[in-house]
């Protein structure tokens, strides 16, 4: 078949399609860093490395599970909030800006009472992940409860549910490099 002929073509020039993507997930963060990401990735040990790091795989599969989750990690930090209606997993979300997690509040008018409803969702391939990055991500949506941009507020909320946020929000994104090059191994 053409396409399976082009693959083992010494002509195919282009790399894979997901090589010009691969790195968008850390765009923005200052340069040598990105250039170390590289770096490992070009030395082919960035799974490996990855892999050490984080060698656990959390549990919450169901969207009851998830649910529970974030209820709990809420109660724990942010309980006089407006309630959680809803958390579910997305297989949608990455497409969106390379989000990896989304928060939409929708306001209901319900005879002369505003019904405000509060939904997570968490892009799914964070269904298997390490826990650690599933609960930055849970931090994250939770935090926007209170705040809808992402300022010096909704940052020092994140960093007081979770002391290390900004180191796992890096790694949440390295998570998305680990899992492009697992497929790519396919
Ligand atoms: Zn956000």
């Amino acid at each position: 078949m053409a396409s399976a002929n082009r693959l083992n073509s010494p002509f195919n020039y282009f790399p894979p399609p997901f090589m010009n993507d691969l790195f968008s997930s850390i765009q923005g963060y200052p340069e040598h860093i990105v250039e170390q990401v590289k770096s490992l990735v070009d030395s082919g040990r960035f799974c490996q490395w990855f892999d050490k790091r984080y060698s656990d795989r959390h549990q919450i599969k169901s969207e009851r599970a998830l649910f529970d989750y974030v209820q709990k990690i809420k109660n724990q930090y942010m309980k006089k909030s407006a309630p959680l209606s809803k958390a579910i997993y997305d297989p949608k979300i990455q497409l969106i800006n390379n989000a990896l997690g989304l928060h939409t509040y929708r306001s209901m008018v319900h005879g002369n009472k505003v019904k405000s409803r509060n939904e997570i969702r968490i892009a799914s391939v964070f269904k298997d992940a390490p826990e650690a990055l599933l609960r930055m991500l849970v931090v994250h949506e939770l935090a926007h409860f209170k705040e809808k941009e992402h300022n010096k507020s909704f940052y020092s909320l994140c960093t007081y549910m979770e002391p290390d946020y900004h180191q796992l929000e890096f790694d949440a994104r390295l998570f998305m490099i680990y899992l492009t090059l697992q497929e790519g191994e396919k």
